[in-house]
């Protein structure tokens, strides 16, 4: 237990590299990274101002996914499989690699993300002598404007989910657990949530970056304890959580003409702003509490994704940010934005 006491919180940055698109209009890099010394450094004004940051690990654009699982992902499934509750959080602008780091490409494996290769390690470690039985479920939930929607769910039920109070957490009643029994099944559940989601956002007229989607794993296991020699029953569970585009929060992305009404898009706006202020306060106050300060309050109530997180962030779950940034001069103001968002809870 006591390393799980030590660090409750990890902040990760992951810069991805300049597209093809950027370097043909001649954008050039702003921010370096430093993996050794992790580091982050922001180049303002033209120059003129460094800024540098630092976090508990640092990945450049020439991280490839499965470096970033072994280092920073495969202590987290050990865990789980102890039976212990994990979060791994992407949080960055639209197009900085939030989706690529958690899903990744799932048509090709040495692009995988961390859900695939999370998945592949949960199943690798289970056919381990010691495990006797095992059942794994699989759920994905997406919070758009504060509502909740079953992405396992039937297409055409748009019936919105209720979280209830269970003792000192939250459920959520009606959520769809699929029970898989190999990688495959999970890829191929992911494909057709994807479907599920376009299908949702054409309805609405929205983009998934406009949304929060919550990826969970159960993990029930009865294992043979190796000194003992009795059976212990575990369940642990993995959250991954790919946020809606950190810039989508800022008032000054309102008016874009191809979306709906500017009150709607301000509603939308409003909730993203909220949920991503308390999740920060949320991890702020977690911090807080792990380093002894007992009586900060943790607002998982204000906003609901924080409420469908309550029993995943704090108490012995760990959190694992990883904050996604884009190298390029054009997009600083908002890289500078995600990394001191990311300092705030480092
Ligand atoms: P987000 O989910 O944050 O909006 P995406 O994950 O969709 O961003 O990434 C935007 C584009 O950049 C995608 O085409 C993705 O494949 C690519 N990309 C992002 N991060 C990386 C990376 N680290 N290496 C290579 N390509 C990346
Ligand atoms: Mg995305």
């Amino acid at each position: 237990m006591s390393d799980i006491q030590e660090e409750k919180v990890k902040v990760l940055v992951r810069l991805r590299p300049l597209t093809e698109e950027e370097r043909k209009h001649g954008t050039r890099p702003s921010i370096s990274a430093s993996t050794e010394k992790r580091t982050v450094t922001a180049i303002k004004g033209h120059g003129m101002q460094k800024v540098v940051y630092s976090f508990d690990s640092v990945y450049t654009a020439f991280a490839t996914q499965r470096e970033i699982f072994q280092d920073s992902v495969v202590d987290v499934i050990d865990d789980v499989m102890k039976g212990y509750t994990s979060t791994i959080i992407a949080y960055g602008q639209t197009g900085t690699g939030k989706t690529y780091t958690t899903e990744g490409d799932i048509s090709e494996p040495a692009a995988y993300g961390i859900i695939p290769r999370s998945i592949t390690k949960i199943f690798e470690t289970l056919e381990g002598v010691l495990y006797q039985k095992n059942r794994v479920t699989c759920s994905y939930l997406e919070i758009y404007n504060e509502e909740l929607t079953d992405l396992f769910g039937e297409v055409n039920n748009d019936q919105k989910l209720e979280i209830m109070n269970d003792g000192d957490g939250t459920i959520l009643k009606g959520l769809t657990e699929k029970v898989v029994k190999n990688p495959d099944d999970v890829l191929s559940l992911i494909r057709k949530a994807v479907q599920h989601r376009r299908i949702g956002e054409t309805k609405l007229n929205k983009q998934s970056s406009r949304s929060h989607c919550i990826f969970s794993v159960n993990v029930y296991s009865t294992k043979n304890d190796a000194i003992t020699g009795t059976l212990v029953d575990y369940h642990g569970k993995l959250n991954m959580v790919d946020l809606a585009g950190s810039e989508c929060a800022k008032a000054a992305d309102l008016g874009s003409r191809s979306h709906p009404s500017s009150s709607e898009r301000e509603r939308e706006r409003k909730n993203i702003n909220k949920s991503l202020l308390t999740l920060g306060r949320v991890i702020t106050a977690v911090r807080n509490a792990s380093q002894g300060n007992k009586s900060m309050r943790i607002p998982y109530r204000d906003s609901k994704l924080t409420r469908v997180l309550q029993n995943a962030i704090g108490g012995t779950s760990k959190t694992v940010i990883i904050a996604t940034v884009s190298p390029a001069d054009s997009a600083i103001s908002e890289s500078i934005s995600t990394l001191n968002y990311a300092q705030a809870a480092n």
